[in-house]
């Protein structure tokens, strides 16, 4: 029998744990190896960052050791991926220091938040908060619960950013949890955007149906504003020239490919700031190596691109995932499931156990299609549903 294929999997989060089960449940031992490196031990889904702020989980009930995999005949290793070398097939780790070779690699690393590349923010972290950040949320509730009066500012810094309408579920959760604590009528909320309208890869209606369920809980909104600097005096600086004032500042930052891509020969040239992959191979320059979720830039026409989400991360890897059995098989199986199709779903949470949800299909031939269902208990119910039925299947 021929030698098992090594399948690396760099990264072990939406795009990495999806392909990970996928490929093991597509192929025996015999057949393929599989290691999933990945420089955290536990895996958490992005929204419960939500819960998070809004009270109805804790750090601790969220996380799900990665060592899980082991159990289900896929290698874990915890250590940093340090080089990616495309001429030798391989990649070396801080720990091992040592190369590991593979036949097919996934590179699904996500997108790093850079909140230093705001002049300021970092100098005022009293005040400043940055909400991507799930070890700072504990500590921004209190603030938010102890505040009396005055101006919060819900900030996003700069585009893209992963998972679009969530700093606008930040905006709905913060006045939920504002008018549960009595204290919503003496503060102001406001949300600054770089972008002209609420959620440009969902399209205009969209946007405006985002922007009315901020209107009509009393959230101001200010479009093309991009943030330049935070000074000392509470105040922040956009570089259309505009100032205003804060009392709390809630930021969603910069992102930035991580540098071990930055270095690794997948970019073309300097000024690309993510990877670029067939938009529906995920092939990226490198014939054995796919590149899936927040690392990628995927053109859908000249204004938008795929949204950094889990679930678009999930379909491309299951695209991935197909491309790589059929290869080690040799055989045509499931041809349509060998294409990302550009479809997905999130959700708009705005507090008090509701949430809209938004359909989208980006590769719709007539253009992209999105509609943005109402919020309602089912569609959070569904959301619930979301994170555990994913942890039941790729971790448990
Ligand atoms: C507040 C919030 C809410 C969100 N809500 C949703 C939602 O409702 N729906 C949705 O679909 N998406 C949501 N997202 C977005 C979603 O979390 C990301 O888009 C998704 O996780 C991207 O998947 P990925 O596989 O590309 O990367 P990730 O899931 O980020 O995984 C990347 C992994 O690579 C590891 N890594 C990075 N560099 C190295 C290195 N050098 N060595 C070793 N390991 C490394 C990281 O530790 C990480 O585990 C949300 C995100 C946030 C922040």
């Amino acid at each position: 029998m021929a030698k098992a294929k090594q399948v690396l999997i760099l990264g072990g989060g939406f795009g990495g744990l999806t392909s990970a089960n996928l490929i093991r449940k597509g192929l025996q031992e015999e057949e393929c190896q599989i290691t999933v490196i990945d420089k955290h031990q536990y895996f958490m889904m992005g929204l419960v960052n939500l819960w998070i702020l809004s009270g109805s989980r804790i750090l601790e009930h969220s996380r799900v050791a990665l060592n899980k995999l082991e159990a289900k005949g896929i290698r874990f290793l915890n250590d940093e991926i340090t080089s990616i070398d495309h001429t030798e097939n391989a990649i070396t780790t801080k720990m091992n220091n040592n190369k590991l070779r593979y036949d097919y690699l996934i590179v699904a690393l996500g997108s790093e938040l850079a909140p230093k590349r705001i002049e300021g923010f970092e100098d005022n972290d009293e005040c400043c908060f940055n909400v991507y950040d799930t070890q700072q949320i504990p500590s921004l509730r209190q603030r938010i619960l102890a505040l009396k009066s005055g101006r919060v500012v819900v900030c996003i810094a700069d585009i893209p950013y992963k998972c679009p309408p969530a700093p606008y579920e930040i905006s709905l959760l913060i006045n939920d949890i504002l008018i549960k604590n009595g204290t919503r009528e003496s503060i102001d909320l406001s949300m600054y955007v770089p972008t002209p309208i609420s959620l440009p890869a969902a399209g205009v209606k969209v946007s405006q149906d985002v922007v009315k369920l901020l209107n009509d809980n009393h959230i101001k909104f200010y479009p093309n504003h991009k943030l330049k600097r935070v000074s000392d005096k509470k105040t922040i600086e956009f570089e259309n020239g505009n100032k205003t004032r804060y009392d709390l500042l809630i930021l969603v930052p910069p992102h930035q490919l991580p540098q071990v891509i930055r270095n690794s020969g997948l970019l073309e040239d300097a000024d690309q700031r993510w990877v670029n992959a067939d938009r529906f191979t995920l092939r990226t320059k490198y014939s054995n190596v796919f590149a899936i979720g927040d690392v990628t830039e995927i053109r859908i026409d000249n204004a938008i691109t795929v949204p950094k989400a889990g679930i678009f991360a999930e379909g491309e890897a299951k695209a991935v995932s197909q491309q790589i059995i059929n290869e080690i098989k040799n055989s045509n199986d499931d041809k349509e499931r060998t294409k990302f199709d550009g479809r997905g779903f999130c959700f708009m949470e705005i507090g008090d156990k509701k949430a809209g949800y938004i359909d989208v299909d980006l590769y719709n031939e007539a253009g992209p299609t999105t509609n943005l269902e109402p919020p309602s208990y089912e569609f959070y119910q569904k959301k619930l549903d979301f994170e555990r039925s994913r942890l039941d299947e790729w971790l448990m």
